[in-house]
């Protein structure tokens, strides 16, 4: 039977049974197919793919396998310059949006500035669709859903709690020089306006009226925004993930 040999590197690891991990080995070729078809029926989606290189020579997600194919892939977040065969550089910081089980991590990401889309009821129709029409980075924990050929951008969030979910995306786009904090409201998304604090004194807490002076406001929902405690302990937290933050 023909074959052709495969290595996964990296953080694609997390998509690949223990004896495929960082080692070459031979998997069958038993009809024809593009190769993103034939990586992701071994494991990891092709969001997670950084570079592809057969034969020494990168390719892009198209390219048909051969019998004898000797497959190198690389993680996303190592792909250099051959990442541009597989999908468009992603503007810095880029926009997300997140699949319905991530609704703490769409707070975190707002705080600190970052232009994030989610929808408590949405399907993984309208994920795809948003991240496709939108040039949005998917954020999910549905492997699934990052296979679909229609998704562009995507990141598989590995962690399981929210701040430290917020460390990994901060980290694995490099945000950590991008955080602007409260320009964007945690409840809706919108960029927020500075507000002076005696048009939002009746709408404060008597400790908050006595402890901060500088207020933010968003124009569609009212929300009022201020650098209190809470936000000191989250960039405490990402500044220790990260260790750049
Ligand atoms: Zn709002």
């Amino acid at each position: 039977m023909s074959e052709v040999r495969v290595a996964f590197r990296g953080s694609l690891d997390d998509f690949v049974p223990p004896e495929m991990r960082d080692r070459w080995f031979a998997w069958p070729l038993d009809r024809r197919t593009s190769i993103k078809d034939l990586l992701e029926s071994l494991g990891p989606p092709h969001t997670e793919i950084g570079a592809i290189v057969v034969n020494g020579r990168s390719v892009g997600f198209e390219y048909i396998v051969r019998e004898g194919d000797r497959i190198e892939v690389l993680p996303a977040s190592d792909g250099g310059e051959a990442e541009a065969l597989l999908r468009p550089p992603l503007p810095l910081p880029p926009s997300f949006v997140l699949d319905t089980h991530l609704g703490k991590l769409v707070t975190y990401l707002r705080l600190l500035g970052f232009d994030a889309v989610y929808e408590r009821n949405a399907d993984d129709d309208q994920l795809a669709l948003v991240s496709a029409h939108e040039g949005r980075v998917l954020l999910t924990r549905d492997r699934g859903l990052l296979k679909r050929g229609i998704v562009t951008y995507g990141y598989y969030v590995r962690e399981q709690d929210p701040e430290r979910q917020t460390a990994e995306v901060l980290r694995r786009y490099r945000l950590a020089g991008h955080v602007t904090p409260f320009r964007r409201c945690a409840r809706c998304n919108t960029p927020t306006v500075p507000v002076r604090k005696e048009d939002v004194l009746d709408r404060l807490e008597p400790k908050t009226r006595l402890y901060y002076d500088e207020f933010r406001e968003c124009p569609r929902c009212a929300g009022i925004y201020w650098k209190g405690s809470h936000y000191d302990r989250m960039l405490d937290l990402i500044g220790r993930l990260t260790g750049d933050a």
